[in-house]
């Protein structure tokens, strides 16, 4: 609406302009108007003709324009110039008498076909234009929902945006480029055109769009997948010309698309049905549209999703969404600073530490932490407080941890303690193991179903498994539950290893009964794969009972002798696992230099050290 009565006013004034444009030329081409003239009255006039100066009178209604032998014109307003006439007579003077209508307005007839052909070719702009405006939003249900919203001023900051620094701190150089972009276009300096902020709900990425809008000051068109569900064919696709062309004309500008991945999920081959058909058009719209301007041009794209594994790799190619931020779940410092940002306003009491919330809410989101606080105040309220109480936290925090019931988020302070050990005794053995993969990071933050993770990165991709390979990632398997039972007592060990052990058995099997890589290999060259009629390989049931019964055998053997190795290694380094432990429950996430200078020199980070992750 907003947008239909702006183009209204503007197109009146150009409209308008071009009118009186078009008069005044003519006005000009027929010599009309404006000489510069000297003004005189009737007397003054009449004494120069006298004096014989004037050489030429031209009479045009009440107007008369005499011009001298220098060349000069007077004008005087002469209502009855029948006595000017007789006054003339006789001297040597051209007498012009000029029609009454040679003014503008009389001359109106001769433009009307002009103003005419304007005001009809005026009329089916502006109608052509709303038309298309009302035109599409009548035709299918769900199109007004699929709106371009666009933004002019944002009030979003950096500040507002806390614990995803690092996201932050790459996302600088967007703003830098949005706020001069010909300083960027000058040095030739590669601004990516696309930028994917992914993670889990609630932590921030639209929030981080509209920040990086809100700092550079530019404007944000926004528009969310999940408007372009259930849209009628070419309608999506329509929108996201629309968007991009209004985003053309504005920029320095964000292009903001959020639940991308609904609209950019893999393009099935094949299976067209409607729904399907609707979706790969405003995808492919999309695609056109990225490739059809030069970055560097001012218009950066973002978009939001909670699921990269799902979306179309054409969207990730370079030129399109080719750089990556993850946002991320808070750790405990994250937490704290979110907390800082929506307790700002708010009457705290002096008993609140923030940092004890943050401690006692692993896994909470963003937008989870921003409702405790809202609830913790409302709670106050309820109760008529001036100030909001750690109690009110507490009271806050189980109810959301109930309402979500989401596994992770209701650790106890016990539970949070198993994982802590649970994941240093994994850590210790990836780390004191020949041949398991290096440690990336340790982390206790809930993600998933996991409560707690120790992140390794193979040094290369692996072509080969060596057999001391499979045998150390069946060794830090069993790390978890060794540790356990070594801190917390056999009566204490948890459901926490089942998917451990699952794994360790796992490769045990393989190791057995497809890579051959068991201790007696010579009798281990038995396949379950044999090669079918059709060249197909699959499982087969290829074991006799008694083969399969030395087969578990022998994959038992390697589960037992690894979980000797295990427990020895555990012991030799209890020392570390238990700082590892204490360091997690300190600091929830540890790198591998930090796991490094704890194991190797007894080195805790510190609040200073330390780097969010
Ligand atoms: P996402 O887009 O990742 O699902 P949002 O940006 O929509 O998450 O977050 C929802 C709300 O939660 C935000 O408006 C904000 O109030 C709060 N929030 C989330 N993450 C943060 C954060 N890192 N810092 C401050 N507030 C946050
Ligand atoms: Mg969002
Ligand atoms: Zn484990």
């Amino acid at each position: 609406m907003k947008k239909l009565k702006r183009f209204r006013k503007k197109s009146a004034i150009f409209w308008l302009t071009l009118f009186l444009g078009t008069i005044l030329f003519f006005q000009i081409f027929s010599g009309e108007l404006e000489r510069p003239a000297q003004e005189l009255n009737y007397s003054e006039l009449v004494q120069k003709i006298k004096t014989e100066d004037i050489r030429q009178v031209s009479i045009k209604g009440k107007y008369t324009t005499a011009l001298d032998k220098k060349g000069v014109y007077y004008k005087a307003f002469i209502p009855y110039p029948e006595k000017l006439l007789e006054k003339l007579d006789n001297k040597n003077i051209e007498v012009k008498l000029l029609p009454v209508d040679a003014d503008f307005t009389s001359k109106l007839p001769i433009f009307m076909p002009f103003i005419t052909l304007l005001m009809i070719l005026g009329l089916l702009y502006i109608l052509g234009r709303s038309l298309s405006v009302t035109g599409s939003r009548a035709m299918g249900l769900g199109k007004s929902r699929a709106k371009i919203q666009s933004e002019k001023s944002i009030n979003a900051r950096f500040k507002d945006v806390a614990g995803i620094d690092e996201a932050k701190s790459e996302l600088q150089t967007v703003v830098e480029f949005l706020k001069n972009p010909k300083k960027f276009e000058k040095l030739g300096g590669k601004i990516p055109k696309g930028v994917l902020l992914y993670g889990p709900p609630g932590n921030g990425k639209t929030l981080l769009a509209r920040a990086i809008a809100g700092e550079a000051g530019v404007r944000f068109y926004t528009i969310s997948g999940s408007d372009f569900v259930e849209m009628v064919v070419g309608v999506g696709a329509a929108r996201v010309r629309d968007l991009f062309d209004q985003a053309k004309k504005h920029t320095p500008c964000i292009i903001f698309i959020d639940e991308l991945d609904a609209i950019g999920r893999k393009r099935n081959m094949g299976m067209v049905s409607g729904g399907h058909e609707e979706r790969e058009q405003t995808l492919n719209q999309l695609l056109v549209e990225m490739d059809g301007f030069e970055s560097n041009k001012g218009i950066i794209i973002i978009a939001a999703t909670n699921r990269v594994d799902v979306l179309d790799s054409a969207l990730l190619r370079p030129g399109r969404f080719d750089r990556h931020v993850p946002v991320t779940p808070p750790d405990i410092f994250g937490r704290t600073k979110i907390l800082e940002v929506h307790t700002r306003n708010m009457p705290l009491a002096t008993d609140v530490k923030l940092e004890v919330i943050a401690r006692g809410t692993p896994g909470f989101s963003g937008a989870d932490l921003e409702s405790l606080a809202n609830e913790a105040a409302l709670y106050a309220a309820q109760k008529n407080q001036k100030t909001i109480t750690m109690k009110d936290f507490e009271y806050a925090k189980d109810k959301i941890i109930m309402g979500a019931e989401k596994q992770g988020r209701a650790l106890s302070i016990e539970d949070r303690e198993t994982v802590a050990y649970h994941e240093a005794g994994h850590a210790v053995l990836a780390y004191f193991t020949k041949g398991a993969h290096p440690i990336h990071k340790v982390t206790i933050i809930p993600r998933g179903q996991a409560l707690g993770m120790v992140v390794q990165l193979p040094e290369k991709d692996e072509v080969l498994i060596s057999k001391q390979k499979a045998l150390a990632n069946i060794i830090v398997a069993m790390g978890g539950r060794i540790a356990e039972e070594m801190f917390f007592g056999a009566d204490r060990v948890t459901s926490g290893a089942s998917n451990d052990i699952m794994q360790a058995t796992n490769i045990a099997k393989k190791m057995v009964t497809e890579w051959a890589l068991s201790d007696d290999q010579e009798t281990a060259v038995f396949r379950n794969y044999i090669e079918d009629s059709d060249h197909h390989y699959g499982p087969q049931n290829a074991f006799s009972e008694s083969v399969m019964e030395r087969n578990d055998k022998r994959i038992e053997n390697i589960l037992k002798d690894s979980y000797k190795k295990a427990v020895s290694t555990i012991k030799k380094y209890k020392k570390e696992l238990e700082n590892l432990a204490k360091a997690l429950l300190e600091f929830e996430t540890l790198d591998l230099d930090e796991v490094t200078l704890l194991f190797e020199k007894g080195v805790f980070p510190t609040k200073e050290s330390h780097k969010p992750s």
